[in-house]
């Protein structure tokens, strides 16, 4: 027998069922706010991982599912979405157009050749959007709110937390600063940030080593040492914020630690999902669309983890729906399959190709979890007419073909 690959998952039934429905609530959501449709390949060239994603990163050192092709290139699955989008972005020379905006949302599988634990498959999905073209901060506030209005909408609970990661004016002088007290408690922190402070200063500050948390106390945070114009951005969307119904609390040590992210961090927490682990995460990358070799161009985005929240969304109760349809004599069969057919244009139907009894034909309908059994027997051959049975209400009537 052949089994899925492992960390791999079929997505069936009631996971199928979940999956859609949230992917469709959040591209209404994402629509509503002006935002397209985009699907780039799950393939890429590996060197736009390497560079987008980052080489001193987890993804790109160990999780990446990287080969050579046929045709010898060095190719990779996508890890996450945001490198495939903007490379689109600068390929449609989207990054030449004067003063326009792009707004794109995009899901689908992801891949990252992790130890599968609970929680953590090798293809997973996500769903994000990609803001091109909007340096306003109140750009960053509304796919907040978008994100909100997503979770909301499927009943799942979140707290947000926020920071602001500085730019290439204040960042520089941070991390100077930062690496300078790093070397000075180097000896007390755990093997990870060690090796940190030299490959990634930044990212000691979300290290979940409580030890390490605890030494981190008195070291200075980015969001105390912005400039005039991050400082002014980040107030702003605290006060459109507090203008919201948004709750949120700032967390000095939500951090990216790649340098084309700017500005605006932000991250989706829920409670629901164990020890407080975030389902949505995203921020500003206005130096992005330039690092991967476009022109300077601002970018803002979100993604969320799908398999992470799938568990807690709270569908609209299944109700019964559309038509099973059954024959009780082998000379309605012509005829039932032409009342299907009409039926289909704006109805669901199952068509039962056996005669059967009528008692077994309302089992079928009830498995089936119809709300109109449609039945024709010899007497409704007859007279042109169909048995038709209202499982909610049960009301049974007999109506002419012409009728229906
Ligand atoms: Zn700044
Ligand atoms: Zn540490």
């Amino acid at each position: 027998m052949i089994n899925a690959l492992r960390g791999m998952k079929d997505l069936m039934f009631e996971d199928a069922k979940r999956y859609i429905y949230v992917v469709d609530t959040a591209s209404k959501i994402a629509q509503r706010y002006g935002y397209n449709y985009i699907e780039t390949p799950i393939l890429e060239e590996t060197a736009l991982f390497k560079r987008s994603v980052g080489e001193s990163s987890d993804i790109v050192g160990k999780e990446m599912y990287q080969f050579e092709d046929k045709g010898g290139n060095d190719v990779c699955m996508r890890p996450e979405g945001t490198a495939g989008v903007v490379r689109a972005f600068i390929q449609a020379k989207l990054d030449r157009t004067q003063n326009q905006k792009y707004r794109f949302y995009y899901y689908g599988p992801m891949f990252r050749y992790e130890r599968p634990q609970k929680g953590r498959l090798r293809e997973f999905h996500q769903f994000g959007v990609e803001s091109f073209g909007e340096e306003a901060v109140e750009e960053d506030f509304t796919i907040i709110q978008m994100v909100a209005d997503i979770f909301n909408a499927l009943g799942i609970g979140y707290t947000l937390k926020i920071n602001s990661l500085g730019c290439p004016e204040c960042m520089p002088k941070y991390r100077d600063e930062l690496i300078n007290r790093l070397h000075s408690i180097k000896d007390d922190l755990c093997s990870d940030c060690q090796r940190r402070v030299s490959t990634n200063p930044i990212r000691v500050l979300d290290c979940k080593n409580s030890h390490c948390q605890e030494l981190l106390t008195d070291v200075p945070k980015i969001c105390d040492r912005l400039c005039n114009s991050c400082k002014s951005d980040f107030e702003k969307l605290q006060y459109m914020l507090d203008r919201s119904s948004i709750d949120y609390t700032i967390d000095k040590h939500l951090v990216r630690g790649l340098d084309y992210y700017t500005k605006t961090a932000f991250e989706f927490v829920s409670s629901e999902v164990g020890a407080q682990s975030a389902i949505a995460g995203g921020g500003r990358y206005d130096r992005l669309v330039s690092f991967l070799g476009g022109k300077d161009t601002a970018g803002v985005g979100f993604a969320l983890g799908v398999e992470r929240i799938l568990e807690l969304v709270k569908m609209p109760k299944s109700s019964r729906e559309g038509y099973y349809m059954g024959i009780m004599t082998e000379e309605a069969r012509d005829i039932l399959f032409d009342i299907a057919h009409k039926k289909r244009v704006d109805s669901k139907v199952i068509v039962e190709y056996a005669k059967k009894s009528l008692k077994a034909h309302l089992k079928g309908a009830d498995r089936a979890n119809a709300r109109y059994a449609l039945i024709i027997g010899e007497d409704e051959l007859k007279s042109k007419s169909v048995w038709l049975k209202d499982l909610e209400t049960k009301e049974e009537q007999v109506i002419s073909v012409n009728d229906l």
